[in-house]
């Protein structure tokens, strides 16, 4: 690695988070194609491995402790598989909810101040059967990613229930500063940078103020990307347009409720939750990432799970962490590939395919990059 003054820098620092459940396995399924690359391109990756979840309840008694989270800081990024076990016969379920494993991924993103979260949706060919859209409407496929805002907004805001002559009412408050939409934003065109320039804002300015600030700032920050084509578009319309033409989305922007219900559109017209990747960033170039899934108690330790989903987050942190775009373009490739080729995991699984387990599929992609 070159840095700006042409000096050779140290070894990349890559935090690991295995987690729990099927954490461990499609980790070291994406630990295996990080040394592909780490080898083709004669890079360093020092692994520092992380506890968090049920994992570090087991150690120390809560999911995330002051020295993780000091460690999680130390590095360039962070890897993680999923955390949490099965909430109905998990000891860690009868603990308080502050030392429950969801608490520690609360607690590290917050700790991180990670306040942007990028969910990628990609609909591969070969699994074009898996999506609930009409062939007509898939066309050759669609390639989109949802930038939400993570730490603000309805979600955070001051709330309260009280009852006023009789009658329960319930408040919840939607606030945004212009400091916390600019910062997003940028994060946002950067992205667009690096795909088809394309950058849809989401808001619901016909009637919200907050939506109405949105605009204005998201505005001002597309005044410094001018190659970057920005449109905005009222959330009602957005959800209405993913399921009648995704193709025409690249970045998707927008605020952290709106988000929330879009991400999880976006991703099922896509249809399979083991394929999806994803990112909490800040400003800079730090970054959490991890499949988009859980940690699949049931079907953990049996070889089951598809590593597809973390191996694709590994590429996300090589093309937005460590800027090594030709890197993560190998690896989308030899996933491609091989489901070009007909290697699936058992939730992918279709007639005619070939069925591998979990290491099997990460030794497939490995050794394609
Ligand atoms: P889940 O995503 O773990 O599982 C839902 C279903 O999808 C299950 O049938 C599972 O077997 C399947 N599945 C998920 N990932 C798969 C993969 N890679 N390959 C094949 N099949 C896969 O959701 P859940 O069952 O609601 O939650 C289980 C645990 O995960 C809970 O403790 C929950 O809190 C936790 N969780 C963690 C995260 C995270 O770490 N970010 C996210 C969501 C849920």
């Amino acid at each position: 690695m070159i840095d700006k003054k042409g000096m050779k820098q140290m070894k990349f620092k890559i935090g690991v988070i295995r987690g729990d459940g099927i954490g461990p396995e499609i980790v070291a399924e994406a630990l295996k194609v990080m040394n592909k690359v780490a080898e083709k391109y004669a890079e360093e990756f020092e692994y520092e491995e992380i506890l968090l979840g049920g994992a570090s309840i087991d150690v120390h008694g809560k999911p995330l402790t002051e020295e993780a989270l000091a460690a999680a800081k130390s590095c360039d990024a962070v890897l993680m598989g999923s955390i949490g076990g099965d909430t109905n016969t998990s000891p860690w379920y009868k603990l308080p909810a502050d030392l429950r494993p969801e608490a520690g991924l609360l607690a590290i993103r917050k700790g991180l101040g990670l306040f942007a979260n990028m969910r990628p949706a990609y609909l591969y060919e070969e699994l074009k059967d898996a999506c609930p859209l009409r062939d007509d409407i898939i066309g050759d496929g669609f390639d989109l990613v949802v930038m939400r805002e993570l730490t603000g907004g309805l979600y955070f805001g001051a709330r309260k229930t009280e009852e006023k002559d009789g009658v329960l009412e319930a408040t919840d408050t939607l606030c945004y500063n212009e400091n916390e939409i600019r910062r997003i934003a940028i994060r946002a065109f950067d992205i667009a940078m690096k795909r088809r320039k394309k950058v849809t804002s989401v808001d619901k300015a016909n009637v919200l103020d907050s939506s109405r600030l949105w605009r204005k700032v998201v505005n001002e920050v597309a005044a410094d990307y001018p190659e970057v084509t920005l449109e905005h578009m009222l959330v009602d319309n957005c959800a209405m347009q993913l399921v009648r033409d995704p193709k025409q989305f690249d970045v998707i922007l927008t605020e952290n409720m709106f988000g929330d219900i879009l991400s999880d559109e976006a991703s099922m017209v896509t249809g399979s939750i083991g394929m999806l990747s994803s990112a909490s960033l800040k400003e800079g170039t730090f970054g959490l990432y991890e499949p988009s899934h859980g940690s699949a108690p049931d079907i953990a330790g049996k070889n089951l799970a598809n590593p597809i989903a973390t191996i694709l987050s590994a590429a996300m942190l090589l093309r937005y962490s460590l800027n090594m775009d030709a890197a993560a373009d190998d690896v989308e490739r030899a996933v491609k590939e091989v489901l070009q080729v007909g290697y699936r995991t058992g939730d992918i699984m279709s007639e005619g395919m070939k069925e591998v387990g979990t290491s099997q599929m990460g030794d497939r992609i490995a050794e394609r990059i």
